[in-house]
């Protein structure tokens, strides 16, 4: 679906801004003061744009027809069990093509005030080299017309790009804006090398809405997803420039790093484009980093435990940093092997509380009257120093971090009644 028919489809939900916004700042002023809410910018300086769409799980939910609780569910049979996508012939996107590229003209924002410029922050790339596939997500800083400088973390895509530099050949990449939650989705998701991310989002699709996603090819050969709002097409070519500094989803500066630079070739749109922003730190961001972990990190800790109820990273540990699992209790001891595997399947997480099932991972509070009725810290407190963490940690020492767990599960042995929130 286009970007038009969910603003509809959430229009109890969405902000609406009608007067002229401009690019620098003033997007993000109007993002951040409704941070749950879907914000549309129909009169942002280049063109209409919407920002924090995504950023409930609710919506996401919704869009998906599976209750929230479903979701994770939901995401580990797709990444188990990816599902061929739907090439089509024509696609709305492909309607409006242009070679006369000005990045510079697009509805981008400068975001916050130390940034290194205007960001792109949206775009799921894809890429192909020697038969493999990949979907991710990477900023750009718009360097001019036709190009910008891009934050490839050191993943699939950065090993695609090293293999292609080292061949002497330039990288043909599409950089899709304004996408479903499903291909977001697959756009977060980590799997192993190979495994085309799009047949993730297909199977998400395909078990929760009963169709596969739908794909269009583009000139240079690489197919999309046909539903986007924008896609460049270019090709990452053997050249660094300067990269960052830039707000990343713990809402600090992330440093200047010398990163790729990308040619944009052609700009495909719809008629009336929306762009999407994904604001650095704020809950969209969040959830579709975030989220894709999720399973992970639930079957880790299937592996020790008997049974896994939910699992969450917390919006308030910028959705990578901490976690919430709740677990069925079956031995004394369950909730310390819980936290091992926890911290095992995520590395970037320094902080896990592991709670009973009667707990609602997704309440805060709730997680807290756990801690505070259940937990003492001489028996359920697990601390680990130095252990390699998240480079994007401020207070990480140079990449090492001290991983803090907690069992908050109810102690066996003792009366269990006593444990128990009073209902009427
Ligand atoms: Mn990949």
């Amino acid at each position: 679906m286009a970007i038009r028919p969910w603003l509809e489809r959430f229009r109890s939900d969405v902000v609406t801004i009608e007067g002229p916004v401009k690019r620098e700042l003033e997007a993000t002023r109007h993002l951040v003061a409704h941070p749950d809410r879907p914000v549309f910018l129909p009169n942002l300086e280049g063109g209409p744009a919407v920002g924090n769409l995504w950023s409930t799980r609710d919506r996401v939910s919704a869009a998906l027809h599976v209750p929230p609780d479903r979701l994770l569910p939901a995401l580990l049979q797709a990444q188990a069990h990816p599902k061929d996508t739907n090439l089509v012939d024509k696609a709305e996107v492909l309607r409006e093509t242009s070679r006369d590229i000005d990045l510079t003209a697009l509805p981008v924002p400068k975001l916050f005030p130390k940034d290194a410029g205007r960001y792109i922050t949206a775009g799921v790339w894809v890429a192909e080299w020697k038969g493999a596939r990949n979907l991710s997500f990477h900023r750009i800083l718009i360097l001019g017309k036709d190009r910008g400088a891009c934050r490839i973390v050191p993943r699939h895509l950065r090993h695609m790009y090293n293999e292609a530099m080292q061949a002497g050949e330039e990288l043909k990449v599409a950089v899709c804006i304004g996408l479903d939650p499903w291909n977001l989705l697959a756009g977060g998701t980590s799997v192993e090398y190979g495994v085309d991310e799009s047949r993730i989002a297909s199977a998400l699709t395909d078990a929760c809405l009963a169709k596969p996603v739908e794909m269009v090819r583009l000139p240079n050969g690489l197919t999309v997803p046909a539903d986007a709002e924008y896609v460049l097409e270019g090709r990452l070519i053997p050249e660094t420039h300067d990269e960052g500094p830039f707000v990343d989803a713990v809402r600090t500066y992330d440093r200047v790093r010398k990163e790729p630079v990308l040619v944009v070739e052609r700009i495909h749109h719809r008629k009336d484009a929306i762009f999407h922003i994904i604001v650095g730190g704020l809950d969209e961001h969040f959830l579709f980093m975030g989220m894709p972990r999720e399973p992970a990190i639930y079957q880790a800790v299937s592996r020790a435990v008997p049974h896994v109820k939910a699992v969450r990273l917390t919006e308030g540990g910028c959705a990578w940093l901490h976690g919430v699992v709740s677990i069925r209790k079956q031995h004394q001891g369950d909730g310390k092997n819980a936290i091992l595997a926890a911290f095992g399947a995520h590395t970037s997480m320094k902080q896990v509380v592991i709670v009973d099932e009667d707990i609602d991972v997704f309440s805060d509070r709730d997680v807290e009257w756990a801690i505070a009725t259940r937990f003492q810290a001489d028996r359920g407190l697990v601390v680990l120093h130095d252990v390699r963490g998240s480079s994007i940690d401020p207070s990480a020492r140079d990449g090492f971090t001290s991983k803090l767990g907690i069992d908050a599960t109810k102690p066996l042995g003792g009366d269990p009644a006593m444990f128990d929130k009073a209902a009427l």
